[in-house]
């Protein structure tokens, strides 16, 4: 395995985020990956087995200055093959759009992708506790105030684990089709579709019985995203 060069993000700096296949839409940029890491809410986070079956499953998770945060039950397995130090690689996907070309072989997608190599570590005390508030405060910015903080029991059923940000890499893919020139003359529509996710409206909950307005943070965020 191909230790990361620096503990500071550098996208794309070792040989394995090294992109091959269109290597003209990886981005270098450390201001990219963070504004990607913060836009998305779900992580999808690979381990490997003893018996090397691999598994992906999705997290919601923040980004906390260069490193991520994940937290799960602490009987998780994926978390705990996580905590024993497996080696993983987490992938963050932001769908931005269909790109419909003029052949199936040129359609294709435009996207912000993230990818983090690396193994997690287990986070205690305050430190755990800031990074719950952490993930909390990236999902829904303004919660964390509102809500009940966790229990004592609570924190010991909750893992919450860190993983460097140090070896990654970002692939952007934007802009219309790149269709083959003799192509250009087919009688087809081509173009953009673009994919935006929605957010619907509150529904309160059957047992809300207090009269309670939905907070200012929740329309806030419902219609910034
Ligand atoms: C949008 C979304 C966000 C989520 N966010 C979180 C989150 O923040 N924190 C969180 O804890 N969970 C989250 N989950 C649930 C998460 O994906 C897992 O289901 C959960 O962590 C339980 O993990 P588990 O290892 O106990 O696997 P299980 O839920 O028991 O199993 C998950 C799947 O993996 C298979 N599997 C078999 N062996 C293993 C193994 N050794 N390791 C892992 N999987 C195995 C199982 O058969 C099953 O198909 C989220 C799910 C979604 C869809």
């Amino acid at each position: 395995m191909e230790p990361a060069l620096s503990d500071a993000p550098r996208p794309g700096s070792t040989e394995r985020t090294r992109l091959r296949r269109l290597p003209e839409k990886a981005v270098s940029d450390v201001d990219a990956l963070r504004a990607v890491l913060d836009a998305g809410l779900v992580a999808h986070v690979a381990v490997v087995d003893a018996s090397a079956q691999p598994f992906v499953l999705p997290c919601a998770y923040a980004r906390d200055e260069e490193r991520l945060l994940l937290h799960g039950s602490s009987a998780s397995r994926l978390f705990r093959t996580l905590a024993a130090g497996a080696p993983t690689c987490v992938t963050v996907t932001l769908l931005d759009g269909l790109v419909l070309a003029r052949s199936a072989f040129e359609s294709s997608m435009n996207y912000r992708r993230v990818m983090v190599f690396g193994q997690c570590e287990v986070l205690d005390g305050e430190e755990k506790l800031a990074a719950l508030e952490r993930l909390s405060e990236h999902l829904l910015p303004g919660r964390w105030n509102d809500i009940r903080p966790p229990s004592k029991k609570e924190m010991a059923a909750t893992m919450v684990l860190s993983l460097p940000l140090a070896e990654c890499s970002v692939k952007v893919s934007a802009g219309p089709p790149e269709d083959a020139p003799e192509d250009l003359d087919r009688p087809v529509w081509a173009g953009v579709v673009p994919v935006a996710q929605a957010v619907g409206e509150p529904v309160r909950a059957p047992d809300m019985f207090l009269d309670i307005e939905i907070p200012a943070y929740v329309e806030e965020w419902r219609h910034g995203r």
